[in-house]
């Protein structure tokens, strides 16, 4: 068994899916296959329910242009009597997103919940009309496969009862699977995502779940690139990376796979495999145990952007027992993501990475924290840089070799 998933870069139109079904009718071997949202349609759904909760009615035309979006796909992809049952299903689904926007609408109200609802339709919507194009395929219910919490918009999964649930449904299954990425649902099945991108991890979490043999990732892109390709013009496909070659350089911004993919399979032993899907031909990137033998011992270069850095110093830190953790337990709880942390060996500071949408909570959570050291003996201070980038350099033969960050810095 091996698990394919399918990106929103790779079902655009008529003419992309038609592509896609020719990379499936090429396999051979039993398949799972995982969709994503056609395109931008995620974000086009979010700001349409933007829209509603500020009550504003250009939701409405939003609505209708996404529909006109997809009349156009269907129409090219299913003849005149086929269509009807796929029209009948789409009017459907359509029908309630559109109570539930109205909802929206009345009550400007958009609580996480809803928005996770409303995201749902484009995974829905995509997986509904894959499976009714490509033949001798069952579309599974994701949300009846993997559980999670309730942390709408981005849920924690309850892996022994999704794994039991997603062996459960393949036990007897004799056709190929469809199953639309992205979608989960809580304890009360409420719908939940798992984070922006999330296709790639339901993939991998279904992978895992069945050994799979391999997990395959179709996108845009001929694979990891050694830097982003819209800024460094001489970026080339990487071929071989470690998982945690893999993880540095998506974390640190490369866009091919979400970052918590990673994990499922690795603890698998379960191999990787990037490919682009309008460029079948190239051999793409594999993501396994071993770094492989490139001659390189960087693998590649990546940013991210738009970083706020946080340092707290002082006199009041050095040699003083429990200062990072309680700041870094008094962030956690106020659910901030820390994306990189440095501490001076004097122990006078410590420096972190968090998200401008992050830094103003952040700044009170420390003051509060340090209540003390901050306003009464004046010991520590609170210092915020603001649009930074984070730039590195990702390799594990790296720490083997003198002399890198000397050429990193020239
Ligand atoms: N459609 C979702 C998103 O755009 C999930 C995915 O594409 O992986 O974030
Ligand atoms: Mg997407």
């Amino acid at each position: 068994m091996r698990v394919l998933k399918f990106g929103g870069s790779t079902l655009i139109s008529a003419e992309s899916i038609k592509n896609v079904k020719s990379i499936i009718e090429s396999q051979n071997g039993k398949i799972a296959i995982i969709i994503s949202a056609f395109d931008d349609t995620t974000d086009t759904l979010l700001h349409t329910a933007e829209l509603a909760s500020s009550q504003n009615e250009d939701y409405i035309s939003q609505i209708n242009n996404f529909k006109i979006y997809l009349s156009k796909i269907t129409g090219e992809l299913f003849s005149k009597s086929e269509i009807e049952p796929v029209n009948n299903k789409l009017k459907e689904l359509f029908e309630e997103l559109e109570n539930i926007l109205e909802g929206v609408f009345l009550l400007k109200l958009l609580p996480d919940k809803t928005k996770d609802k409303i995201v749902s339709f484009g995974e829905e919507i995509a997986s509904l009309i894959i499976h009714e194009y490509f033949e001798d395929t069952i579309l599974l219910d994701a949300k009846r496969l993997i559980k999670t919490d309730s942390s709408f918009g981005k849920a924690n999964v309850d892996f022994n009862l999704t794994n039991r649930l997603i062996q459960e449904a393949f036990s007897d299954l004799d056709k190929t699977a469809i199953i639309p990425g992205f979608l989960a649902s809580d304890e009360e099945n409420e719908t939940t995502t798992l984070g922006r991108g999330g296709s790639d991890y339901t993939a991998s979490i279904v992978a895992a779940a069945l050994d799979a043999e391999l997990l395959e990732i179709w996108t845009n892109v001929d694979g990891f690139m050694t830097a982003d390709p819209k800024i460094v013009e001489k970026a080339y496909p990487v071929k071989n990376l470690s998982y945690a070659e893999a993880l540095e350089l998506s974390h640190f911004g490369a866009k091919v796979l979400y970052t918590p993919t990673i994990q499922p399979v690795y603890k698998k032993g379960i191999n990787i495999l990037v490919k682009n899907a309008y460029n079948p031909e190239a051999e793409g990137t594999i993501i396994s145990e071993s770094p492989g033998n490139e001659e390189h011992n960087i693998k590649g270069v990546s940013s991210i952007d738009n970083i706020d850095l946080i340092t707290i110093q002082g006199p009041g830190m050095a040699g003083v027992k429990g200062i990072s953790g309680r700041l870094f337990s008094k962030l956690a709880v106020q659910n901030i993501n820390i994306i990189l942390i440095t501490q001076a060996s004097s122990e006078y500071s410590i420096s972190f990475a968090i998200a401008p949408f992050d830094t103003e909570k952040a700044v009170k959570a420390i003051e509060e924290e340090f209540i003390s050291e901050i306003a009464f003996k004046k010991e520590i201070k609170v210092n915020v840089e603001k649009d930074l980038s984070i730039v590195a350099i990702v390799g594990e033969k790296m720490r083997h070799t003198p002399g890198i960050s000397a050429n990193l810095f020239q």
